[in-house]
């Protein structure tokens, strides 16, 4: 899909958002692995709507060296999507995801390339530790690896981000997936296939801050259950018929006191409290059913995943 003739071994993606004090050093740091693996190989660049001069320092690289390669999407759509975007387009026999704000670290693609050849369709980089991350991100993380594996059935491998290494047939196969709310890691642990992990000690962002804010990390989890699990559906089900049992024993009792008793209940308190109540749970189970409504609304949508607003490749696949 590039100007390249021979075979490309293996590709690289790297989406960017506001990443212009990283790329150089990110490119100089990939670049290097790649040659003394003495493979050949494609780095694309996604550039993700970012609002700095990464996409001027994306063009300056691309110009130096000519097999590297970017996409400019139209805007931000978010991290899921920009790598949706890249393996879109990758032509090597295996693709390496990874972040470009080298919390990722490129010296661990030979690892990863080695147990790729070892026979594994899969090779993904498990956190050992996480330096330089707050508390809170990181007990947000730990718990949702956890919440997740719990809520489906599929085996979403724990504390593992999209840090990996894929063979062209995962590519083809994520290609085939049509839904427009990502959750690649999830994606891919569906497919089976022969997976390993490679363990690594993730370090700090090098420069910048981080694109996954509070607001972005809640849609990413609610992606992950809404795609992958329908426990949360069975859960108001199931919370609606002990509810609906709990009011029949009540009224049961009401009927008991007022025939039996002689007590009318006049009490505004446990009204008030039954209400309150009664309206958080529909509340609440309104907005679960909402998140599955607002993700078939989407799909059923059908606009294109992104727009390339420009490219330096070849043959780029046509808006979507
Ligand atoms: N990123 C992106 N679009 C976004 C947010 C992030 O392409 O909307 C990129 C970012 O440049 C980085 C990777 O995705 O290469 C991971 O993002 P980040 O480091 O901000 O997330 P964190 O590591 O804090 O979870
Ligand atoms: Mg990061």
């Amino acid at each position: 899909m590039n100007t390249l003739q021979k075979p490309i071994d293996i590709s690289v993606i790297a989406p960017i958002y506001n990443e212009e004090g990283n790329i150089e050093e990110f490119t100089n740091r990939v670049l290097k692995v790649l040659n003394q693996m003495a493979l050949t190989y494609e780095l694309i660049f996604i550039n993700d709507g970012s609002k700095d001069q990464s996409l001027l320092k994306i063009f300056k690289i691309c110009e130096a060296h000519e097999n590297v390669f970017f996409i400019n999407l139209s805007r931000n759509f978010g991290h899921q999507i920009a790598v949706s975007a890249g393996l879109d387009h990758v032509s090597g026999q295996c693709t390496v995801i990874i972040d470009s704000d080298l919390q990722d670290p490129p010296e661990l693609i030979p690892t990863l390339y080695k147990k790729y050849k070892e026979g594994n369709m899969v090779v993904y980089a498990r956190r050992n530790k996480r330096k330089g991350e707050s508390f809170f991100k990181l007990l947000s993380a730990k718990l949702f690896y956890r919440i997740i594996r719990k809520l489906t059935t599929i085996d979403i491998p724990l504390d593992t981000g999209d840090f990996r290494l894929i063979d062209q047939s995962v590519v083809k196969y994520l290609r085939l997936m049509p839904e427009k709310n990502k959750f690649l890691r999830g994606q891919i642990a569906w497919l089976g296939l022969q997976q390993t992990a490679v363990f690594y000690n993730r370090d700090e962002r090098k420069v910048g801050v981080t694109g996954y804010p509070f607001k972005k990390m809640m849609r990413f989890a609610l992606d992950g259950i809404t795609g992958f699990s329908e426990v949360p559906l069975s859960f108001v089900t199931r919370l609606g018929f002990i509810i609906l049992f709990i009011s029949f024993l009540v009224i049961l009792y009401a009927f008991y006191s007022h025939y039996f008793l002689k007590v009318t209940i006049t009490g505004w308190t446990s009204l008030m409290v039954g209400i309150m109540f009664m309206g958080g749970i529909q509340l609440f189970c309104l907005g679960i059913i909402g998140e599955y409504l607002s993700r078939m609304n989407k799909n059923s949508m059908n606009r294109p995943l992104y727009i390339i607003e420009k490219t330096n490749l070849v043959s780029p696949k046509e808006n979507a």
